[in-house]
């Protein structure tokens, strides 16, 4: 009998989600408090406003001596350098150092002056890893990393790793807009939805996933509007300011670390230069909103749909 379990959870300032297919066995329950458990290590150690996280520790010391980090956080740190080198710095952890200016609660934006004294302080340049070491150390003062562009698709994949480890075959694990489907919805693909970036509780698209870590960034999650100017949480790090031209960007690919980094890279990079991007990468698709609402695909996509 198909039995799906789920729990869910409010962790890393979003909605977290387990389901599993538990198929008879009595464990579900468990497996799915154990999941839970392994997302809630990485809210614990990747927040930068925690003062007992790891992260903490790292922007506190880095620029003066290395700071010994978890291994899963290093492996994090490192895959976010990763895309930065890809993306020519389009995608920035170190980002927080303007990142942190702004209060999208309160309506707060830095001004031109505030954002100038800080920007020097983005340069994934300066972050260095040391994997004997296992250490972070930064070669330039006034620098603060901030892992929301990557640590939710991490927690997706270790818990996803979880329900594998018990051998689970069917399950789902989300945080936000990150998620990652193991197996399939039963006999079928589950049907995952990207939403309307301008008309809440919509779908812009449906599209049936099965074995997939499926993203979204989106200008409509943390924003506010003053005047004609939209303030959201996707910053350009050349310029310390929200990236225009995109509404939405839904990446596809099998890791849920990489899904939620190249959705974040591909919206700095916008249409053009975010789909050449794409395409170069052989295992990832894209689906991106502009901010005139058009639909633009990778071209694994298309090619998928000219195909059936
Ligand atoms: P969310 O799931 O929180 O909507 P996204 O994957 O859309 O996250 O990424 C947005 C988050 O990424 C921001 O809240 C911020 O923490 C971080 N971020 C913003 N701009 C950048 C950037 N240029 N490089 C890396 N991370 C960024
Ligand atoms: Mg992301």
């Amino acid at each position: 009998m198909a039995q799906w379990l789920s729990a869910e959870r409010w962790l890393m300032g979003t909605e977290v989600k387990v389901e599993l297919l538990a198929e008879g066995r009595e464990d579900g329950p468990k497996v799915l408090e154990d999941a839970l458990a392994v997302m809630q290590d990485v809210d614990w150690m990747m927040n930068p406003l925690n003062p007992d996280s790891a992260i903490y520790q790292v922007n506190q010391d880095a620029a003066t001596q290395p700071v010994v980090v978890p291994a899963a956080m290093f492996q994090v740190v490192e895959r976010a350098l990763y895309y930065s080198r890809l993306s020519e710095g389009a995608f920035d952890i170190s980002f927080g150092a303007v990142g942190r200016l702004y209060d999208y609660r309160a309506g707060n934006a830095p001004s031109d002056a505030d954002l100038a004294a800080s920007l020097p302080g983005v340069s994934y340049r300066d972050i260095h890893t040391d994997a004997a070491a296992g250490s972070i150390s930064f070669s330039r003062p006034g620098m603060y990393i901030d892992l929301g562009g990557i640590a939710k698709g991490f927690a997706v994949d270790q818990a996803i790793e979880v329900l594998q480890r018990a051998g689970i075959t069917s399950g789902f694990a989300s945080a936000g807009g990150d998620s990652r489907i193991l197996g399939s919805h039963g006999d079928r693909p589950r049907m995952i939805g990207i939403r309307h970036p301008r008309k809440d509780g919509e779908f812009a698209v449906m599209i049936p996933l099965s074995d997939t870590a499926i993203s979204t960034s989106g200008d409509y999650e943390r924003f506010f509007v003053d005047g004609e100017l939209r303030f959201h949480h996707i910053l350009d790090p050349g310029t310390g300011r929200s990236v225009n031209g995109v509404q939405s960007v839904s990446i596809l690919t099998t890791l849920a670390v990489d899904s939620d980094a190249l959705s974040t890279t591909v919206f700095v990079l916008g249409v053009r230069r975010g789909l050449a991007l794409v395409d170069s990468l052989p295992a990832a698709d894209a689906i991106i909103i502009d901010d005139k609402g058009q639909l633009h695909y990778s071209q694994g996509l298309l090619r998928k749909s000219s195909a059936r």
